[in-house]
C-alpha cells in the first residue's frame, strides 16, 4: 500500500490561506487582484473549469470578470479584447481558455498578451520565462500544480531521476524545465517512445501526462517511486474521470500517488489564484505606491 495519497484538496487549502491574507493586504493598499476569463463559446468544459477558477478566485479574495465570445467570434475581436485588457489597470491576469475554435489562430491570439498578465502562461514570453527561470511571465498552472504538490507533501526531488510522459506545451514540457530547474535529472517520453515501461520503472518520481486511461500500468512502477497524475480523462465505460495511471494497480506498489479526482487537478485553480495574486502585487511595485 502507498505511504502517501498525495491529497491535492490539503495542498490546496494550504495555499488559499496563504493567498487570503495576501489579497486582504492589497485590498487595504486599495488594489482589488483581478482576473478577467475570456471564454468563446459555451463548451461544457470550458464552463466547468471556468466555475471552478472564479470559485477558488472569489474564496480568496479575487475580483473575477467573465468575458465571452460567441462560438463565430473572429480572431480580430479577440485579439482587440486582449489589448484592451493589457492596457486595463484593474484587471492584473487574464485566462483565455483554450483551445479556441479551429477557424480562429490559436498562437496570434496567445502571443497578444502580455506576459505580465498571462497568469496560465500560454504565451511565448511567459514561455522564455519558464525556460530561463526567470522572466515577466508565469508557469502554466497545471505544471506548476505538480511542483506545489511534491513540495507540500515533502517529495525529494535533487538529484532524482524523474520521468515526465507527455511533451505538450502546456504541461509536459514546462514541468520537466521545473523538475530541472530543481535539480532532477529528467527524462521526457512521449507517443513514439520506445521501451516506456523500462524507463518509467526506473524514475523515482513519474509525472504522468498523456491523455489517455491506463497509460501508466503496473509493469510501469516499481516500490518507492512517487507517481503524479496529470491526466483528466472521462471514462465512457463508468461515467466516471479517470487519470492515466492504473490506481487500482499503483497504489500497492509505490511510495505516493496523486488520485485523480482530488490531486493535480484540485491544485491547479489555487496556483492560478496565487498568480493573480503575484500579478496584482507587482501591479503595486509598479504603481510605486
Ligand atoms: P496532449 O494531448 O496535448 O499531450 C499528450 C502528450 O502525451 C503528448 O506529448 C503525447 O506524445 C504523449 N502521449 C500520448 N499517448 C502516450 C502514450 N501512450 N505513451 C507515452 N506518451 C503518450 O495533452 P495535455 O494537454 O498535455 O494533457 C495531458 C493530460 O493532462 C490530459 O488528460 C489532460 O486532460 C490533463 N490535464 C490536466 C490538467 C489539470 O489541471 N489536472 C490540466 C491540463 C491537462
Amino acid at each position: 500500500m502507498a505511504e502517501v495519497i498525495m491529497n491535492g484538496v490539503n495542498a490546496s487549502s494550504n495555499m488559499c490561506k496563504d493567498l487570503t491574507n495576501r489579497c486582504e493586504a492589497l485590498r487595504e493598499k486599495g488594489v482589488v487582484p483581478c482576473l478577467a476569463i475570456l471564454r468563446v463559446g459555451s463548451k461544457p468544459e470550458d464552463i466547468s473549469y471556468e466555475r471552478s477558477a472564479e470559485k477558488r478566485c472569489t474564496s480568496v479574495g479575487i475580483e473575477v470578470k467573465n468575458i465571452v465570445f460567441p462560438d463565430n467570434a473572429c480572431e480580430q475581436e479577440l485579439i482587440s479584447k486582449i489589448c484592451q485588457l493589457n492596457a486595463d489597470d484593474t484587471v492584473h491576469g487574464v485566462l483565455i481558455l483554450l483551445p479556441l475554435p479551429p477557424s480562429i489562430n490559436e498562437r496570434s491570439v496567445c502571443e497578444a498578451l502580455s506576459p505580465e498578465k498571462d497568469v496560465d502562461g500560454i504565451s511565448s514570453g511567459s514561455m522564455a520565462s519558464v525556460y530561463l527561470g526567470s522572466g515577466p511571465g508565469y508557469t502554466p498552472c497545471t505544471a506548476q500544480a505538480v511542483m506545489e504538490l511534491l513540495k507540500y507533501y515533502n517529495i525529494p526531488i535533487a538529484g532524482k531521476h524523474a520521468v515526465v510522459v507527455g511533451r505538450s506545451l502546456v504541461v509536459g514540457r514546462p514541468v520537466s524545465m521545473l523538475l530541472m530547474g530543481e535539480n532532477a535529472s529528467v527524462t521526457i517520453c512521449h507517443s513514439k517512445t520506445e521501451n516506456l515501461a523500462d524507463i518509467c520503472r526506473s524514475a523515482q518520481i513519474v509525472v504522468a501526462a498523456a491523455g489517455h486511461i491506463n497509460s501508466i500500468t503496473a509493469d510501469c512502477l516499481s516500490p518507492g517511486q512517487t507517481v503524479v497524475d496529470v491526466g483528466i480523462n472521462f471514462d465512457d465505460k463508468t461515467q466516471k474521470t479517470l487519470g492515466d495511471v492504473d490506481f487500482e494497480a499503483a497504489e500497492p506498489i509505490v511510495y505516493a500517488i496523486s488520485p485523480v479526482p482530488r490531486g493535480v487537478g484540485s491544485v491547479t485553480t489555487s496556483v492560478l489564484a496565487a498568480h493573480v495574486t503575484e500579478a496584482a502585487e507587482r501591479s503595486l511595485i509598479q504603481g510605486g505606491f
